[in-house]
């Protein structure tokens, strides 16, 4: 059958779902598992473009890539972490292959599934979605009650490179961390990894051993935790053979004490956490080592997202010599390698740009709400879940200084609580709206730069929806406050407009 054929035969059956879910990573299929658990019952769908689930951890293959936070609180409340915290892509993926096959979700998710268009219509109540089945090509139509994006938030297919002088010049290979190529031959080879973020701070440890060098060359310095990849708690409870559940639940609640605390010194007294975090690295590279230069950021801690280094491997490399971090700007690419500001030449035989994402809030999905294209960043966010004019949808942001999963499991529960009440009142379209009593609340970005800056946010604010001057329209970033005011929202509050049914119900 032609392609054309395939799409004509497949686009005259539409499939109805009451819940579509955007994408099988973490957030993805945290939904499906809660949709499954909690709302028996409901007809949903999981659709992901990649051939597979993991998202995140999926996409990037680059050597060495793990987690910067740990897995007690990257993994799901309701399984058990049983490994070290900090944890490879290849982990991670088998964790999610077992929440999957536990609990039969793999029937609800299609891969290989990328949804084009979402149109909402508000005479029906419905969205309905274009979607490409990339097996044979087919469009496909699927209409649902409520759209649940679990999409994350940047481009998958493609990383975010700068423009470098003289880039064309460069006689050997340039990659992005993100579309690593498999066939790269590192052995031997002298590698320059630009950047100094986590994906830097993974892989410069990962090459070390193998590559003649590798240079971590970044402009300007990143806050590290190097410390022992356990968990002190979660081993002594484990020799007492204490149940993991209980392990689980104990360890993510000590973790979770001691971030709020580091969080709350960060603001409250930098210098002291500035000196920690540096002694910390001083342990590693010893007293006659730069740290100044090389380790010594400008801004205050937690103003971006602080790595853990387990084991200090990255400092290890450098202490051992077969690493090295050069803090300057490039000037230009050369046949040869990179000619810094400096003057100083590095010379390379791979360049890896370890220098980011490109935003993508919605999934690349052209957006249109009865009829007129959605401008996201036009609309207000309600808590960093819901948008003022966008009916029956939700996006799972998770949080910059936490894990992220923790947000997928609390924003579920607020999902199916929703779900419930709607189902209960006999409605079927819900929309936050600025309340009357709030119409001169003064709107700003997304986040504000000065509280967290990473680039790829401060690139794409425009893209954001924006924020309100009162914590119910923002994302505060602040799970420890959420987990308890999300189970607390009045659903019959003035920001939640309801269509007619509710008010005839
Ligand atoms: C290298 C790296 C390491 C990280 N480490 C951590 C960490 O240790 N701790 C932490 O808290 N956070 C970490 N993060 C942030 C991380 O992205 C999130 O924690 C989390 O994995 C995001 O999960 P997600 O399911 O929301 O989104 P993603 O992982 O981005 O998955 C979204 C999925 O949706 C699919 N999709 C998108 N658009 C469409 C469409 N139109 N149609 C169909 N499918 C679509 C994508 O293909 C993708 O598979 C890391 C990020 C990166 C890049």
């Amino acid at each position: 059958m032609t392609q054309a054929a395939a799409a004509t035969k497949s686009s005259s059956k539409t499939e109805h779902f009451d819940v579509l879910i955007v994408g099988a990573g973490i957030s993805g299929v945290g939904a499906a598992y809660h949709l499954k658990t909690q709302l028996p019952g409901t007809t949903f769908v999981a659709l992901e473009t990649q051939e597979t689930f993991g998202g995140t951890w999926t996409t990037h293959k680059y050597p060495g890539i793990r987690s910067d936070s740990d897995l007690h609180t990257f993994g799901y409340r309701f399984k058990p972490w049983v490994g070290p915290p900090i944890a490879a892509a290849s982990e991670i993926l088998k964790y999610m292959n077992e929440v999957i096959d536990d609990n039969d979700l793999g029937k609800h998710i299609r891969y290989g599934h990328t949804i084009k268009r979402a149109e909402w219509s508000g005479k029906d109540n419905l969205w309905t979605l274009q979607v490409e089945r990339k097996s044979d090509g087919a469009l496909l139509t699927m209409t649902c009650g409520f759209l649940w994006m679990c999409q994350g938030y940047y481009r998958h297919s493609k990383g975010y490179t700068p423009e470098w002088a003289g880039m064309e010049n460069f006689k050997g290979r340039i990659v992005h961390p993100q579309t690593w190529p498999e066939d790269l031959d590192y052995k031997g080879k002298r590698m320059i990894v630009i950047g100094s973020g986590a994906t830097a701070a993974t892989l410069v440890p990962a090459v070390a051993n193998d590559t003649a060098h590798v240079t971590m060359l970044q402009r300007s310095p990143t806050y590290f935790i190097p410390g022992r990849n356990a968990i002190d708690i979660a081993e002594q409870l484990r020799a007492l053979q204490v149940d993991e559940a209980w392990i689980h639940e104990i360890t993510r609640r000590q973790i979770l004490k001691m971030q709020d605390e580091f969080t709350t010194r960060s603001k409250e007294d930098p210098e002291s956490v500035k000196a920690e975090l540096l002694g910390a690295v001083k342990l590693f590279l010893g007293e006659d080592y730069d740290i100044e230069k090389h380790f010594t950021p400008k801004y205050r801690p937690w103003r971006q997202r602080i790595a853990f280094i387990p084991d200090g491997d990255l400092f290890q490399g450098i202490a051992s010599g077969k690493a090295s971090v050069v803090t300057d700007e490039i000037d230009r690419f050369t046949e040869k390698g990179i000619l810094l500001k400096s003057g100083q030449e590095l010379e390379a035989d791979i360049i890896v740009t370890a220098t980011g994402f490109d935003l993508e809030p919605l999934g690349e999905i052209d957006f249109h709400i009865n009829g007129k294209p959605l401008k996201f960043g036009d609309t207000v966010t309600y808590r960093g879940m819901m948008f003022t004019g966008v009916p029956n949808m939700l996006w799972v942001f998770g949080y910059f200084r936490a894990s992220w999963t923790l947000r997928v499991d609390i924003v579920a529960d607020f999902v199916v609580r929703l779900l419930k009440h709607m189902k209960k009142t006999g409605t079927k379209r819900v929309e936050v709206a600025i309340p009357p009593s709030l119409k001169d609340m003064k709107l700003s970005t997304w986040i504000d730069p000065e509280d967290f800056n990473p680039g790829y946010v401060m690139r794409g604010m425009h893209l954001l929806p924006r924020r309100g001057d009162r914590r119910e329209w923002q994302h505060t970033q602040d799970y420890w406050h959420e987990k308890d005011e999300l189970p607390k929202i009045d659903l019959d509050g003035e920001e939640f407009v309801y269509d007619k049914a509710k008010v005839d119900a």
